[in-house]
Order: structure tokens, then C-alpha cells, then sequence
């Protein structure tokens, strides 16, 4: 089996991901997180707030609405420039993006049956629409007069365009569009920050790679408002800044790396971008985008809706000048970190079982900070005296919010194996010595070795190895 399919099944075993409606089928393109699996990505979520709230700049949050309205997208160049281009194999039927196939194969040919009769290339757009309030559209059109339905197409698809509302693709738009809010209710020098963490939503022609191309998928986005004067340099401080946040969330930060794009590859809104890119089983891909998008939003939103986007700013002088920002944008991709770092921690180390057999035993090597689970407690063996103090300690654990397991099911070698399998840190575990002289095991889940504890000194050991190094 290979690490992606070994990371899927694992994911599902344990509970940190499951297929999103599997009792019916599942739909490929939709997960449900576990308990694991959300845990793990709040540590994640975190780790990029702290890194935002506490940089050099300042930054401002904002949790904006899932829904926009087609005046935003239309401003915003996703009613006619958010597209993908889709081919269908003639052959096998297989529908899939021409582009990423020319890149992966070098030719471009069915992907599953090799085949190179293809259809014409056809634009579909990403985004997903829907109705707010009680009126579809389409009902409506459906069941107004025949004089209305004899309408050209054309018209008939603009006017449902006109009155729906679209799940957002990115969550930089609300930040865009609330930008005027925004800078009069924080006002503050360039550069500075709004950053956001939240869902967003595209239907992808391909859906492909466990969490990697999704329909509905985590960004962690920061449009970063600057003097049109400082892009150059500030896009390489955000470029330093986001390897270094990366480089701390793996093990293998060897398998990162930054790709520079060419001017063909821009989006509508683009004048540079750079990707962060992982190395995934099946080569480096993108995980992260870095972009200068000038002032091309806050324009056009400005254009659109009449109202003015700018700051106030400083001159030499001392005048006060009115300057629309330019933004640089690091766009994270929170579903694809999650990916990312569980094929990273995936690991499978020699090892013994309890009966002193050689196996191989799967380590999920993540990050302490990550790791959804901070310690396992176990009593050695069901016996009345062990099991009270290893609540004792459990519940000292949970005392000082660290977040732990309690368990004395089965036998120890299969306890440990399961925290293994699922990345927690450390073991602890109270055995009949713990009785007389209050120390405990403490096992490292990375080496299986053990140290022995004083119980009172477990919180002041534990904590600074699951603190997240910011
Ligand atoms: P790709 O080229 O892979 O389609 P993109 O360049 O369109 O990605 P951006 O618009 O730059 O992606 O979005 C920023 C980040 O959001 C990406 O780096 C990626 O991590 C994440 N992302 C984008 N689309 C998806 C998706 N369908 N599923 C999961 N994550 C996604």
C-alpha cells in the first residue's frame, strides 16, 4: 500500500477523518473530521493566529459571512474569470483539467485510459450558487410566463446569476469588501494586516488525493495592505515568514519548497505569486500561494460599489494623502496543511511487541505542539490502587488544560500502540513501584523509551515539550 492510501486508512481507523456521507456511498469530495482530526487542525488553526497576532505588523481578525452576494463576485472577477478548463475523454468519458494533466504528463491524454480523442476544451466556473430567502430564482423563472421563459439564454442566465448568492472561493473577499469598515474603525499606518480563517468552497472538475482538492476546504488567508512602494520587499519578507511557519509544522522541512510563477500562469488578479510547496508522494505541489494582487480588489470593489478605499498617510511633508493599498496575500491552504503534515509524521519504525516479537510499529511523528492528544495515562494493570492514582495524575493533567487520555483497557503493549498510531507525545504509566516511591513511567513515543518521573514533576516536564514555538 502506498503513504497516502496508508494515511487514509489510518486517518479512519483511529478517527481523524472520515468520508463525508460514506453510509450512503460518500462523496468523494467531501470529509468529515473526527475528534483527532479537528483537534489536530485547531493546533494548526492556532499556530497561524499566534504567528499573525503576534508579528511584527499589525494584524486585525474578522470571521466573515460564507454567503456573497453577486454584486461582490461580479466586482471581484469570479463571475467571469473564476474558471477551470474541463475536457472529457471521448473514449472512457473521464472529465478532467487539461492543464494540470499537460503538466503531470508532459502530453495530454486521458489520464485513465490513455486515450487522446478528447473533447474541445470547455470553461466551467468554480463557484457555487445558491438562493438567500424564500425565492429561488429558478422557481420563479420556471413558473413566471411563458412570455418571460421565451427570453434568450443568455438573458434568462444572467438574471439567475443576478439574484443568487454564491458560496465563497476565498475567503479574502470579505476582507476586500469590508476594508473601508475596517481601516475607519482600526486605523493604523501601512502596513498592516486583516487576516481570516474560514471555509471556503469551489467545485472542482477533479476532486483528487484525500484532503488535497476538496469542495469544501479551510483557508488560513492574511491581505496584507502595503504602500504600493514597498511590494517588492514586503513580498519577500511574507515568502521568509511563511517557509519559517512551515518549516516548524514538519519533520522533513527538506520537502519544502518555494515556485515562482510565470507571467502566463498569473491569476486575473495577480502581478507576482509564489507557491509553498510540499513534497507529496506524487512530486512537490502547492500548498500555500503567495500573491501581489496591487490594488486590482480594492479597485475594483471601489468602482463597483461607489465607496472609497484608501488610507491616510504621511508624506515627508507631513501632508496627509489619501493611498489605496496594495495587498500582498499569503494564502494558506489549512485542509492541504493537515495532509501535508500527516504524510510527514506517517512514519513506520522496527519495533517489538509486548510479547517481545519484531514488528513494525506506525508512529504518527507529529509535532508535539500538533498532536491532538498531549499524554496517555494508564494504570499498568486493573488493580484498584493504580487505577485511583492514575486518575489522580489524569486528572492533574486536565487541571492544567493539558489535554489527555485516560485508558486501561487491554494490554499495555496495544495502549501504547494506539497513542502511537495517532501521535500522542508521551505515555504515562503507573505501575506498583509508582505506589511506594510516586514516580511514574513516562514513555517518548518517538524512541519507546522510558523515564522514571516524580509524579510531581510531570506538568513542569510535559509542558515545554507541547508548547507551540512561537
Ligand atoms: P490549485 O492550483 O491547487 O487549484 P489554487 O492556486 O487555485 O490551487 P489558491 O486560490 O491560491 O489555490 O488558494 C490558496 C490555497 O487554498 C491553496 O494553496 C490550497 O492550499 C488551498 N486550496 C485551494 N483549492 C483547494 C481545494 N479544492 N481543496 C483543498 N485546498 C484547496
Amino acid at each position: 500500500m502506498d503513504t497516502l492510501s496508508k494515511v487514509v486508512s489510518l486517518c479512519k481507523k483511529r478517527g481523524f477523518i472520515f468520508q463525508s456521507s460514506e453510509i450512503y456511498g460518500g462523496v468523494k469530495s467531501l470529509y468529515d473530521f473526527g475528534h483527532l482530526g479537528f483537534l489536530l487542525k485547531e493546533n494548526l488553526k492556532e499556530f497561524w493566529k499566534l504567528q499573525m497576532l503576534f508579528e511584527e505588523f499589525p494584524i486585525f481578525f474578522i470571521d466573515g459571512a460564507l454567503m456573497l452576494p453577486y454584486r461582490v463576485v461580479k466586482a471581484s472577477g469570479h463571475i467571469d474569470s473564476f474558471v477551470d478548463p474541463l475536457v472529457d475523454c471521448k473514449k472512457c468519458k473521464h472529465r478532467f483539467r487539461p492543464d494540470k494533466v499537460e503538466k503531470e504528463l508532459g502530453v495530454l491524454k486521458c489520464p485513465v485510459c490513455g486515450s487522446d480523442e478528447l473533447s474541445d476544451t470547455r470553461f466551467f466556473n468554480l463557484m457555487f450558487r445558491t438562493n438567500l430567502g424564500p425565492i429561488d430564482p429558478l422557481i420563479e423563472l420556471l413558473n413566471s410566463s411563458s412570455e418571460k421563459i421565451g427570453q434568450d439564454t443568455e438573458s434568462i442566465f444572467r438574471r439567475i446569476a443576478e439574484q443568487s448568492v454564491y458560496l465563497r472561493p476565498e475567503t479574502a473577499q470579505n476582507i476586500f469588501v469590508q476594508f473601508p469598515n475596517i481601516s475607519r474603525a482600526y486605523p493604523t499606518k501601512l502596513p498592516f494586516g486583516v487576516a481570516q480563517i474560514g471555509r471556503a468552497f469551489r467545485n472542482e472538475i477533479t476532486t483528487e488525493r484525500f484532503l488535497f482538492r476538496v469542495a469544501e476546504f479551510d483557508q488560513m488567508e492574511l491581505e496584507f495592505f502595503i504602500d504600493p512602494d514597498q511590494e517588492s520587499a514586503l513580498f519577500k519578507v511574507w515568502q521568509e515568514k511563511r517557509m519559517t511557519w512551515w518549516r516548524k509544522i514538519l519533520n522533513n522541512p527538506e520537502h519544502l519548497r518555494l515556485r515562482f510563477y510565470d507571467k502566463s500562469e498569473l491569476a486575473h488578479y495577480a502581478s507576482a505569486c509564489v507557491d509553498v510547496e510540499y513534497k507529496f508522494p506524487w512530486g512537490f505541489d502547492e500548498v500555500e500561494g503567495i500573491a501581489c494582487r496591487t490594488d486590482y480588489d480594492l479597485l475594483a470593489h471601489q468602482e463597483a460599489s461607489g465607496k472609497e478605499f484608501f488610507v491616510l498617510n504621511t508624506t515627508t511633508d507631513m501632508r496627509q494623502v489619501k493611498v489605496r493599498p496594495w495587498v500582498i496575500e499569503p494564502s494558506c491552504g489549512l485542509t492541504r496543511a493537515v495532509l501535508a503534515v500527516l504524510l510527514d509524521a506517517y512514519s513506520e519504525l522496527e519495533g517489538r511487541s509486548a510479547d517481545g516479537e519484531e514488528k513494525v510499529r506506525v508512529v504518527l511523528r507529529l509535532k508535539p505542539f500538533l498532536s491532538p492528544i498531549k499524554v496517555a495515562v494508564f494504570p499498568l494493570v486493573k488493580h484498584e490502587d493504580l487505577i485511583s492514582l492514575a486518575k489522580e495524575v489524569f486528572h492533574s493533567f486536565r487541571r492544567h488544560r493539558i489535554i489527555s487520555f485516560y485508558d486501561e483497557s487491554g494490554s499495555i503493549g496495544k495502549r501504547y500502540s494506539k497513542q502511537d498510531e495517532i501521535g500522542t507525545p508521551f505515555c504515562v504509566t503507573i505501575d506498583f513501584q509508582s505506589l511506594e516511591d510516586k514516580t511514574v513511567t513516562v514513555r517518548d513515543r518517538d524512541t519507546a523509551e522510558q523515564q522514571r518521573i516524580r509524579v510531581e514533576d510531570l506538568i513542569s516536564f510535559i509542558t515545554p515539550c507541547i508548547e507551540m514555538p512561537i
